[in-house]
């Protein structure tokens, strides 16, 4: 299909940009244009101008700096997958941008623009939540942060006001025994997801969890943060992880003693699933969707541990 007409605007700067959005009337960002393209065609969305963001310098830069890993505006999906420090230390962005469309999109989606669309089947979002992600919009007024719970407000609703950019995503540095996995149902490579779970779980050198975040997608109107399923983790000791036994001396010595760590996770796991609110469709029932929010979030605790395990000296 063909869009309907708006005039396109290609600002050369930051500055530029926002005094654009200040002074156009119906203006819509445009960064990788993966979902605002498609949007246009079928006219689900009709702005009256356009500015793309595209050539304006000193967007496109991941850093790891003062405890976070800073993440630009134009960062694409392919430029995370191939950044050594992601790969090194933050496995679950790479989990979760490895199983977003092809390639082709990939070259041109930014991670941003995945999380300003506010569009609770993009994979993101659930990552961010567990990674207690903070935005960091540029408007008119200078730069605000938003912390990741205060940013989703519902389908393609976020905190982002008209004329602001979400310049960039700052992800706290993880600690020494932390790790995180994501996990996707998909009908197919490339599709959306039936359901989503990102974990990200941080031990304490007893192999306790001292925090944990988990976030969901496509079950619900909003990326959902499972905080009960959190409060089941967090405090608890995984003794018996196969993963954590020749990480944890003292952990090895209190496996005899630790509650069953299945149990543990499988209740995790159904208050994960219990916090969903999914809707029947192509992709599933509603029945079906809680119970693959339930196996999912299983798995990704599961790999998580084994990643926090392998950050210790022990593991590597
Ligand atoms: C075939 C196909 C398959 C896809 N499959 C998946 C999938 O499996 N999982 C998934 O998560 N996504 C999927 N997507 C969607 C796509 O990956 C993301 O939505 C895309 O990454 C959005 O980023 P973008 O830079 O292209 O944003 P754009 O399309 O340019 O913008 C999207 C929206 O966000 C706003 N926006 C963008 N950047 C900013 C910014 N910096 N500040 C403020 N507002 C901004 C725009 O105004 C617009 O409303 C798919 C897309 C296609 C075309």
């Amino acid at each position: 299909m063909i869009p309907p007409p708006f005039d396109y605007h290609a600002p050369g700067s930051l500055e530029e940009a926002l005094t654009l959005l200040g002074r156009l009337d119906d203006a819509k960002v445009m960064s990788g244009g993966q979902s605002l393209l498609p949007m246009l065609k079928l006219r689900l969305a009709t702005p009256a101008n356009i500015v793309d963001i595209g050539r304006v310098p000193g967007l496109d830069s991941i850093s790891e700096e003062g405890g976070y890993l800073r993440i630009g505006a134009l960062v694409t999906e392919t430029a995370l997958e191939e950044n050594a420090t992601v790969a090194a230390r933050y496995p679950i962005l790479l989990d979760t941008a490895k199983v977003i469309a092809d390639p082709l999109v990939r070259n041109r989606a930014t991670i941003c623009g995945n999380v300003a669309h506010g569009d609770p089947a993009n994979d993101h979002p659930a990552t961010m939540i567990a990674l207690r992600a903070t935005m960091v919009a540029t408007g008119p007024d200078g730069e605000r942060s938003i912390g990741v719970d205060d940013f989703f407000h519902g389908l393609f609703m976020t905190a982002l006001q008209p004329g602001e950019i979400l310049t960039e995503i700052r992800i706290p540095s993880p600690g020494q025994h932390s790790g995180g996995a994501y996990l996707k149902l998909e009908r197919k490579v490339g599709d959306y997801a039936v359901a989503g779970a990102a974990v990200h779980l941080t031990l304490d050198e007893e192999g306790t969890v001292t925090q944990a975040g988990i976030g969901l997608t496509n079950l619900g109107m909003a990326p959902i943060r499972a905080s009960a399923a959190e409060e089941v983790l967090t405090g608890q000791h995984f003794g018996d992880h196969s993963g954590l036994r020749g990480a944890f001396r003292r952990v090895r010595e209190a496996i005899a003693r630790t509650p069953s760590d299945d149990e543990l996770i499988a209740a995790a796991s159904q208050a994960a699933a219990d916090a969903t609110d999914p809707v029947a469709d192509r992709r599933g029932s509603v029945d079906y969707k809680r119970n693959m929010a339930r196996v999912l979030t299983t798995r990704a605790i599961h790999k998580a541990l084994e990643r926090a395990a392998a950050r210790t000296p022990a593991g590597g």
